[in-house]
């Protein structure tokens, strides 16, 4: 698969096709190619990947396109992260230029605004499959943010695998809820270009307002869904979500955290006709490496679900500790400008990369289960997040001395966080920590709750008893 060449190949005989549908804003094949053309020829003469700053707009996927065309990559931040966290990625990236599909502006880089850009006909060589094609951020322990750099082979490969899972309908609509700085996202984006099909965008707003996603079902005939199962739980309750009410709605793919057995059941129940895949991966492994078809055998014979067979070309295997090890091109080459964190997680044999993913599994006949993490990642949401990240952020406030972040779950899902604080200043309050953490963290990694407290309870060798602290707040 080599997906730009695809996507071209769709322009060229349907330039008018809608590819992108946000609310009002639509775009065209045509248009997606004429102005990623004219932004990927305004970074002819950068060698830094492009930032594309925005949410669901449509100058993000020419952006992103940009970016690939111009041979530079790109690095998607969504509107979601606060300020400081953006100046931290932007130190690491230290790009020359940024497309402002969202007011932004940073001395000493030049923020394109999309208004600018006109539809042109250059045609670009195109990234090779050695270049890095993204670069996603995700949270890391040590409050600095990890950039996982994704190359173009790894992305294309992943492509081509969504593609064999999808079969064309009719009308072709991927729905997309992911922020685009979320790589889950890339799971609707490419499939659904380089299959000739509109992405349809669900916004942050919209999720809050289900009724918005009710109008938004619709009005499109969406084709294929792409989540995380958080959401679906909120899909399901949506009125008339079954397969008479919406007969084109043939493909689900679930990734990014547990899929529980009572979602996928329910599910099942009101489409037993579409395709239901639960998949599973990390962003350092290109999205998704493992993927199962939830047919109703598979669902009536585990609980817990498993996550499915390893893709083409992914070989797996487990550590003496049961921490699932993934192996090939799908593999990121690491962590932006962290030799260190590089170092711990990934390493290169027989010229195969490796990640070690920090997910406890077990793998039956090829068949995978997920059983937990080794380390304090968790995802709430959908959202991947280290505690320890939570922590040292609140620990660095004015008037804190120590931050314990509490993972409150119920059924093996994280439901909301709660900190414990222990204050070196006792006009700081609860009210004060959670301001403060509005300009330093992600809306989804602020806790619920902040709890004030003179001691955090220690284990007798002398570390945090997190066990005592989940039972006495849980
Ligand atoms: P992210 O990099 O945000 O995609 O998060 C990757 C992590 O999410 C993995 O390392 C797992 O811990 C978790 N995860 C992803 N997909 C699944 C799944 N289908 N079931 C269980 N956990 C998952």
């Amino acid at each position: 698969m080599d997906l730009l060449k695809r996507i071209n190949e769709i322009t060229e005989t349907s330039p008018d096709k809608l590819c992108f549908i946000h609310r009002d804003e639509t775009m065209t094949y045509g248009e997606l190619n004429g102005y990623s053309n004219d932004l990927a020829d305004k970074l002819k003469h950068s060698n830094k990947p492009l930032i594309v700053y925005g949410h669901m707009s449509k100058w993000m996927i020419v952006g992103m396109i940009a970016g690939l065309k111009s041979g530079l990559g790109y690095v998607p931040i969504d509107t979601s992260i606060p300020m400081d966290r953006v100046e931290k990625i932007i130190e690491k990236v230290q790009p020359e230029f940024i497309l402002g599909a969202a007011p932004i502006t940073f001395d000493g880089i030049e923020t394109i605004q999309p208004e600018t850009l006109a539809m042109s006909d250059i045609k670009f060589d195109g990234i090779k499959e050695d270049d890095v094609a993204y670069t996603i951020f995700t949270s890391g322990s040590t409050g600095m943010p990890k950039g996982v750099s994704i190359l173009m082979a790894s992305l294309n490969e992943f492509t081509e695998w969504m593609n064999g899972l999808y079969i064309n309908q009719e009308e072709n609509y991927w729905l997309n809820q992911a922020p685009l700085s979320f790589d889950l996202s890339v799971m609707a984006v490419y499939p659904s270009l380089v299959t000739g099909s509109a992405l349809v965008m669900i916004d942050k707003e919209m999720i809050k307002k289900p009724a918005m996603i009710y109008e938004t079902l619709n009005k499109y005939p969406i084709s294929a869904w792409v989540s995380t199962p958080s959401f679906m739980e909120m899909g399901l309750l949506l009125p008339n979500f079954d397969e008479s009410h919406y007969p084109n709605l043939k493909h689900f793919y679930f990734c990014g955290e547990v899929l529980k057995h009572k979602t996928a059941q329910s599910l099942f129940n009101k489409f037993s006709n579409s395709a239901i895949y639960n998949t599973y991966g990390p962003t350092e492994a290109t999205v998704a490496v493992t993927g199962i078809q939830l047919t109703k055998e598979i669902i009536e014979t585990y609980n817990p679900l498993p996550v499915g067979y390893a893709r083409n070309n992914v070989t797996l295997s487990l550590t003496d500790e049961s921490e699932l090890v993934i192996a090939g091109k799908a593999v990121s080459i690491g962590y932006v400008k962290d030799e260190e964190k590089t170092k711990a997680q990934f390493y290169t044999e027989n010229n195969v990369r490796h990640y070690k993913t920090g997910d406890k599994a077990s793998i039956q006949d090829g068949l995978v289960f997920i059983n937990g993490r080794i380390d304090y990642q968790i995802k709430l949401n959908g959202y991947r997040m280290e505690l320890e990240e939570i922590e040292h952020t609140i620990t660095e406030l004015e008037g804190v001395a120590q931050a314990v972040v509490t993972p409150i779950e119920k059924q093996g899902k994280v439901q909301f966080l709660i900190a414990s604080v222990v204050l070196n200043d006792q006009t700081v309050d609860e009210a004060a920590i959670k301001a403060a953490l509005q300009t330093k963290l992600p809306e989804y990694m602020i806790p619920r709750k902040i709890n004030i407290t003179d001691m955090i309870p220690m284990t007798p060798n002398g570390k945090i008893d997190r066990k005592q602290l989940k039972e006495v707040l849980s």
